[in-house]
């Protein structure tokens, strides 16, 4: 790395898309861009198919949003194209100035603990998990590959979705089920979204003007997947989402928490297979099984309205994330903040009131008129009076990755 090399370009490969985001890290460059400016964001979708669709904007010379269809066949293709969009704003892959690319990687095992530069040896564990992770690790890898090929001297750094949870002690990792079972095919609670939940529990603890040692965070992490954690002193002690994203909150699609017998009834009694019961609590179950809708703009706008399977359906969201609240505030003992991220936590006001209604014995309040408030900054939404403060952080997945490449390779 040079000494000028103070960029990094971050990449969250999934099966038909990437996202990308490059950011400037230099925090000291005598009037250039602060630390984690935006130099450049974009997003390839439908990857493989005729539509596919190319999405950037180039923030640094403040140009409108480029947007390109046409089949891009690969990701290798896809790469190429998002290189030559870059490269046309003058921030080419090839650039001196990049310092490497953060690769946002969804399962990291038990084994990966922190940001890993990847080497062969990494690449190979990462391939292991596999098993664990079908539908999301193979497009890292492919993502990591393609990256590989086109910048091979270049750090390449893994993030893992599981890292910040690997605090979590034995006791709320494992599955109460026969020890050697799930010891052979690596059946435990991993958790996901960690860059996030690691994220929003450092903020909030910079909200409240404390260092995150001295503070006890509830996160919850509500977008299209939604999970909480326990953050205890900077340490996550325990999650929601469990061997794979299926566990925990109701999500946008995916029905968390369930009987596990429900499957062996839906293959006895209903004759589904295999994959119908994964495609049923994955895709067809949670908002969207409930009321044929998963976005909860759509879903308050018409319990407005006065529909009752919205209505519904919305209840039963709040009643699970409340059990989780309930729990993790045992599981702390003391609490210090719960904070609210992500596409819903973030915007649906009307989600932070109900999950907290009724919690007042336990020292949580909203404010209503905070509450209403919009925002992109983190903010306090409990009036003064309660002893647990309410919050809603922003999250910055992106940012974090692109932090915790940097810290890696400039070290
Ligand atoms: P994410 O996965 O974090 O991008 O969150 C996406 C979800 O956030 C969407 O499916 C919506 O349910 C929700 N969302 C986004 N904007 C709003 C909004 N203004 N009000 C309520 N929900 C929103």
């Amino acid at each position: 790395m040079t000494a000028t090399a103070t960029r990094v370009l971050v990449l969250n490969s999934g099966s038909s898309s990437v996202k990308y985001q490059l950011l400037d890290m230099n925090p000291d460059s005598g009037g250039g861009p602060a630390a984690g400016t935006r130099l450049a964001v974009g997003l390839v979708e439908r990857i493989g198919e005729e539509t596919s669709r190319l999405a950037h904007t180039p923030l640094a010379t403040g140009g409108d949003k480029r947007e390109t269809e046409g089949p891009i066949a690969d990701h290798e293709a896809a790469l190429k194209a998002v290189a030559a969009e870059l490269s046309a704003d003058g921030l080419g892959l090839d650039s001196p100035q990049l310092a490497a690319i953060g690769h946002r990687v969804v399962h990291g095992g038990l084994k990966f603990t922190a940001p890993t530069v990847i080497d062969d040896a990494v690449l190979q564990e990462i391939e292991r998990l596999v098993p664990v992770a079908p539908l999301h690790n193979p497009a890292n890898i492919t993502g990591i590959r393609t990256a590989q090929a086109l910048r091979p001297d270049l750090p390449q750094v893994a993030v893992f979705d599981t890292a910040f949870h690997t605090t979590m002690p034995e006791y709320a990792a494992r599955y109460a089920i026969d020890v050697a079972t799930a010891d052979a095919h690596r059946i435990r609670r991993y958790g996901f979204h960690g860059t996030s939940h690691a994220y929003v529990s450092r903020k909030t603890a910079e909200l409240l003007g404390k260092d995150p040692s001295e503070v006890n965070v509830i996160v919850l992490h509500l977008g299209n997947g939604a999970s909480a954690s326990a953050v205890a002193g900077g340490r996550c002690v325990d999650t929601s989402m469990g061997l794979t994203p299926l566990e925990g909150l109701v999500m946008g699609t995916r029905s968390g928490d369930i009987d596990p017998a429900v499957t062996f009834h839906l293959k006895r009694v209903a004759g589904m297979s295999e994959d119908d019961v994964d495609v049923l609590l994955n895709k067809k179950s949670g908002l969207v099984g409930l009321c044929g809708d998963n976005d909860m703009r759509e879903i308050r706008r018409r319990i407005d309205e006065g529909d009752e399977r919205a209505r519904l359906a919305f209840d039963i969201y709040i009643h699970r994330l409340k059990k989780y609240i309930g729990a993790y505030t045992a599981v702390l003992g003391r609490v210090d903040a719960v904070a609210f991220t992500a596409g819903v936590g973030e915007n649906a006001a009307p989600v932070r009131a109900a999950a907290l209604a009724g919690l007042e014995e336990m020292g949580l309040a909203v404010d209503a008129d905070l509450n209403a408030v919009r925002s992109g900054e983190p903010r306090l939404i409990s009036p003064e009076y309660a002893r647990v403060a309410a919050a809603v952080v922003p999250t910055d997945e992106e940012l974090e990755i692109a932090q915790q490449t940097y810290a890696l390779v400039s070290a």
